[in-house]
């Protein structure tokens, strides 16, 4: 519960209908992806950046906790109240498309706009805002940019930083800044907009974004490659990207995925398919993507492809990618709950880390389903168990820590898009030294010096 007077202060900031701290909202904004659930004290819709401002100086005097929040559809539990407090949502009034500027190619958004609604925006205007999480439909900038999400565009486009040219933000202080600039070229200071991409809610909060656009390209086609073994298909990503193909994705099924997708939507994928390999290529001449799907059969077949299929129609595409859309929903024929981790690896690493994965899997007894983002190195792989049986679980979260160490082995990390937040907070030692953790803690304070903002999260 906030206090009354708290309350009341608050309220002349943002007006009343603009903070609630009645049950329903509290249990609306209590969850995310994650089904963990932690109810806040009150949620607060500012109006502008100044709101935002004022809001923070008052809760950084009386150390009152904020959680910024997006669309909450984040999956480690950054968005979620652990200690109470307030959370900060933007859906309401800071969801605006500032500008599309055509000759700099930029765009200035406000936090809570959905990424769709980003892309379909700069599409009408013939450009192109390549990051594309699976949860376009509502996850929202402000979002993405703290959680620095990827997509299904990332191997040939990368991933949210590379579109970030310049931030606004409240620090905990209230303090308004600005980070980076419209301009391409930028060395003066500290690259703060970076420091603030992935930072989870924990040193400011957004308040503005500046993205960089692209033309968009003219033409597209979908390539599905079917691979004996997962070995061969991992073998033919890191090669095939080596030896010049330079597709949009290259998403990975293994044969678990495979069947799953078969059993739950019963939809025909390749027979005695070890691997998919599912993806676009784009151009602007039709000779572009013909030498891109030219170079990627080559390099396939050279690696074990057995079948290499094309579709250029749009709805041929979609057919496809319905495996791909569809699998994270189908693993569940595998075990009731799912532990979903991202790992991230070298490319080169991918045949050996998935091998090495399979028999920590088997050790446990766990099937570990794994699919996604195989042309990034970002693979999710899922521990399946019994959500009901404590001991499994507490099995499955020692498979994991294995997982962890195993991947940090080999160069990788504990997460390629999904953050920390708290489901990964306990892992931190393994991917991080003491040196390096302090260090994030001194950055943490110079922000934030009384841990108002997100406090737990990503271990801080
Ligand atoms: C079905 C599904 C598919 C997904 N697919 C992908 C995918 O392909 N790629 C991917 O990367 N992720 C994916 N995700 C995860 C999730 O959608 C992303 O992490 C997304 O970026 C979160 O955006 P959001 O608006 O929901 O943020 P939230 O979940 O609300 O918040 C995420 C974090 O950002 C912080 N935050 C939010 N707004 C601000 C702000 N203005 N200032 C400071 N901090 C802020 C929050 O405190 C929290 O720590 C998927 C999730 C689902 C449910």
């Amino acid at each position: 519960m906030l206090k009354k007077r708290y309350l009341k202060d608050l309220q002349k900031i943002v007006g009343e209908e603009n903070i609630y701290d009645d049950k329903a909202h509290s249990l609306a904004y209590s969850y995310d992806a994650t089904r963990e659930h932690y109810e806040p004290d009150a949620v607060i819709f500012p109006r502008s950046e100044d709101d935002v401002s004022q809001i923070l100086k008052y809760c950084n005097k009386h150390k009152i906790i904020i959680t910024p929040r997006g669309a909450g559809s984040g999956f480690t539990g950054g968005a979620l109240p652990k200690n109470g407090g307030i959370i900060l949502a933007f859906e309401k009034h800071m969801n605006k498309i500032l500008e599309i500027d055509l000759e700099n190619m930029l765009a200035i958004v406000e936090p809570g706009v959905v990424n769709m609604d980003l892309q379909k925006a700069v599409e009408a205007k013939g450009l192109f805002y390549p990051p594309d999480p699976a949860s376009e439909q509502y996850s929202t900038i402000g979002g993405n940019v703290s959680e620095n999400a990827g997509g299904m565009r990332a191997a040939k486009y990368g991933i949210t930083k590379d579109f970030v040219m310049a931030l606004r933000a409240v620090r905990a202080n209230g303090d308004i800044i600005r980070a980076g600039k419209k301009t391409i070229k930028d060395v003066a200071g500290y690259n703060i907009a970076g420091i603030l991409t992935a930072s989870e809610g924990t040193l400011a909060v957004i308040t503005q974004i500046t993205l960089k656009l692209l033309p968009k390209p003219k033409f597209a086609s979908s390539y599905m490659a079917v691979f004996k073994s997962v070995d061969d298909a991992m073998n033919a990503v890191f090669k095939s990207l080596a030896s010049g193909a330079n597709p949009v994705a290259m998403e990975f099924l293994d044969s678990l995925s495979v069947a799953a997708v078969k059993k739950k939507l019963g939809i025909s994928l390749p027979e005695n398919a070890g691997a998919l390999l599912i993806g676009d290529v784009d151009g602007n001449v039709k000779e572009e993507i013909e030498f891109q799907l030219g170079t990627l059969k080559s390099s396939f077949k050279e690696n074990g492809c057995v079948d290499f299929e094309v579709a250029k129609e749009k709805e041929q595409r979609e057919k496809l990618w319905y495996a791909r859309r569809n699998v994270s929903q189908c693993v569940t024929v595998y075990g009731s709950k799912k532990l979903n981790e991202d790992i991230s690896v070298p490319r080169s690493k991918l045949p050996v880390a998935l091998k090495e994965i399979y028999k920590i899997g088997e050790k446990y007894g766990f099937s570990v389903p794994c699919f996604g983002h195989a042309g990034d190195g970002n693979i999710h792989v899922n521990v399946m168990v019994d959500g009901s049986n404590e001991e499994e679980l507490h099995k499955g979260h020692q498979a994991i820590e294995e997982i962890f160490e195993l991947v940090v082995d080999m160069g990788g990390t504990l997460s390629g898009e999904h953050g920390i937040g708290l489901s990964k907070a306990p892992f931190m030692d393994i991917a991080f030294s003491k040196e390096e953790r302090q260090l994030f803690l001194d950055i943490k304070k110079a922000f934030d010096p009384n841990n108002i903002l997100n406090p737990g999260k990503m271990g801080l």
